[in-house]
């Protein structure tokens, strides 16, 4: 018996199941009750929170013939006639799951709508769901535009994108729209603690929190995430094995960190850096968890009560928030948040991590860090009460240049911003994702909202683990597997699943002098298993190798796949395309004379 992996043992196999998007769930099973049936579906959001599952469950909901084979549709699909059961198992003929980010020409579309014309198999309609919709080509949009305008009855189109913008507005509006949304990381976390009683597996709640963070809304991540933690920590979830896992940095550094910061002490801010650096701890992830940590002061700045006592880590916290002033606070988080982004372009990581470091330090008041400061309740009068009582106590000038300089751009509408001009950052166009601490409640305080250049969910394609540590490992077989890929793409002899199954998968064993030669893959999504796309992909490579090819394909995480490789390399391009724009003597000229000038985030195109 192999090892079912959480995501898919446990994936919901009806809308009761589904967790997070209760307000999604609801209007469609009222739509399904009362039979009121849209013809087209698109389902938005990020990677992970429910989009392929949902449209499952949408697709029983139409063919659930019910228990004893007389039911009709169903806000309560079945589970057990035929028509649920393929579903789940991915053999239904008449649903059709196809990844648009692989398959972006007018021929796969084509070949998809020309067996629109046909009447279902076996079900009472057809569903055709589109995954990564935005990334069709033109041509290929226009070619569904017909079909999406008058549909014969029997078919139902649903469309899924992580970014609904790229969406042509001819496609949107004859779209009925769900937004789904990021899951909580409480909701996320309570998932698991079901998921692992379930599965008898003890586990610290600490695990569970930085498991529920690392996953950033997405519940398949998490699932994923607690597979390799179960895997790593032996059966056992322990919070510094999950730690060690994710790469995360303890946050005993953050809170010396801040302690230092509050002292205004630069000596122990850099030996703070370099006790990471011993511990080969990531910098970026000291800055992740330094940005969790002030985001929680800030709320705890504002709101006293809600301490949440259950967290081990909330009465430190307490403490923090009254050495720093809730705009120290503010503007240390997006320090932090800016500094995460600009951490590539640094030398090393850890000069780029000082450096953002003594920037917190840099536009501290001199002094004030020295005069003790009792927890505030109301964050809006707080600082400059602080700073009459401070400037008196500390004698300094520096407080005076606090008070009434001009607000920065983007942090007109945040009251507690302090009125200090964030350096270079607010210039640039951050590459990144989005953070982990998108739930933070002062979001919308960050100086640049985190507005992407990039290909959508670039960072989550990556096994979630090196999503987790922001890095992309290349391995030697990963190379090998993409250069045969791409032979076989440029040749033509393999397309559509075929295609997508060599794109979305990690190889994982290569014996090219065997005799037959021995590959195996390793790819996430369960239909890309089936018979058919891996007899093509055989024979694909038996063509190409000249040789006998037996090909394995085995579920699981795929961390360095070709479609990963060309992410990655798209990314590598961007920053650089957007680097050279920065670097350009008349752009910074003219950013210099137009002081209100910027360059429009995702604008910038490389060639
Ligand atoms: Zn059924």
């Amino acid at each position: 018996m192999s090892y079912v992996v959480l995501a898919r043992k446990y994936r919901p196999p009806n809308f009761d199941a589904l967790v997070g998007q209760e307000h999604v769930v609801q209007a469609l099973a009222n739509a399904l009750t009362q039979q009121r049936l849209h013809h087209a579906y698109l389902f938005t959001g990020t990677r992970g929170v429910g989009k392929t599952t949902i449209s499952r469950i949408l697709a029983k909901s139409l063919n659930c013939t019910g228990a004893d084979g007389l039911g009709g549709i169903t806000a309560h699909p079945c589970g057990v006639c035929a028509a649920c059961r393929d579903i789940d198992t991915g053999r239904f003929i008449d649903y059709v799951e196809l990844d648009a980010a692989s398959n972006r020409g007018v021929d796969e579309i084509s070949q998809l709508l020309d067996q629109a014309v046909y009447k279902p198999v076996v079900g009472r309609f057809k569903v055709y769901m589109i995954d990564e919709v935005h990334m069709l080509s033109t041509t290929a949009f226009n070619a569904m535009l017909k079909t999406l305008e008058e549909p014969p009855e029997y078919l139902k189109f649903v469309l899924a994108t992580t970014d609904p913008q790229k969406v042509p507005p001819t496609v949107l509006s004859r779209c009925l729209q769900f937004n789904l949304r990021p899951m909580a990381p409480q909701t996320v976390q309570e998932h698991l603690v079901t998921v692992l009683a379930q599965e008898q597996i003890a586990a610290e709640p600490g695990a569970l929190r930085l498991l529920a963070r690392a996953a950033r809304g997405s519940m398949r991540d998490a699932l994923s995430l607690t597979d390799q933690a179960i895997a790593f920590g032996a059966g056992a979830l322990t919070e510094p094995g999950v730690r060690e896992m994710l790469g995360a940095v303890d946050r005993g550094h953050a809170v010396r960190i801040i302690d230092a910061l509050a002292a205004s002490d630069g000596a122990g801010l850099v030996a703070t850096v370099d006790a990471l650096r011993g511990l080969g701890l990531s910098a970026g992830g000291a800055l992740e968890e330094l940005a969790a940590l002030l985001q929680q002061m800030a709320v705890l700045q504002a709101v006293p009560e809600a301490l949440d006592a259950s967290d081990p880590d909330a009465a430190q916290a307490e403490r923090l928030a009254g050495v720093l002033a809730p705009d120290e606070t503010q503007l240390a988080y997006s320090i932090a948040l800016h500094g995460r982004a600009e951490l590539g372009l640094a030398p090393d990581e850890y000069s780029g991590l000082v450096m953002v470091l003594l920037r917190m330090l840099a536009f501290r008041p001199q002094g004030v860090g020295t005069v003790p400061r009792a927890p505030v309740a109301t964050p809006a009068a707080a600082p400059r009460a602080t700073m009459a009582a401070a400037g008196p106590a500390g004698g300094t000038p520096a407080v005076v240049a606090r008070v009434d300089p001009p607000m920065p751009r983007a942090s007109a509408a945040a009251a507690t911003q302090p009125a200090v001009v964030a350096p270079a950052p607010a210039l640039r166009v951050p590459a990144n994702e989005p953070p982990p601490w998108m739930d933070a409640p002062f979001e919308d305080e960050v100086l640049e909202p985190a507005t992407s250049a990039r290909e959508p969910d670039a960072v989550y394609t990556a096994a979630p683990v090196a999503a987790a540590a922001g890095v992309f490992t290349p391995t030697a077989l990963g190379a090998r597997w993409a250069e045969l890929v791409r032979a076989m793409v440029e040749a033509g002899s393999i397309s559509a699943f075929a295609r997508e199954l060599a794109m979305q998968a990690q190889c994982v064993a290569l014996d090219e002098q065997a005799t037959p030669i021995a590959c195996s893959l390793r790819v996430e999504r369960e239909t890309l298993r089936a018979n058919a796309p891996v007899e093509k992909l055989q024979a694909a490579l038996t063509v190409l190798l000249d040789r006998t090819v037996r090909l394995d394909v085995q579920a699981g995480i795929a961390v360095d796949s070709p479609a990963r490789r060309d992410t990655v390399e798209r990314e590598r391009r961007q920053a650089q395309a957007e680097q050279i724009i920065h670097d350009d003597p008349l752009v910074q000229a003219l950013m210099a004379q137009y002081k209100t000038a910027r360059i429009v985030p995702g604008s910038i195109k490389p060639h």
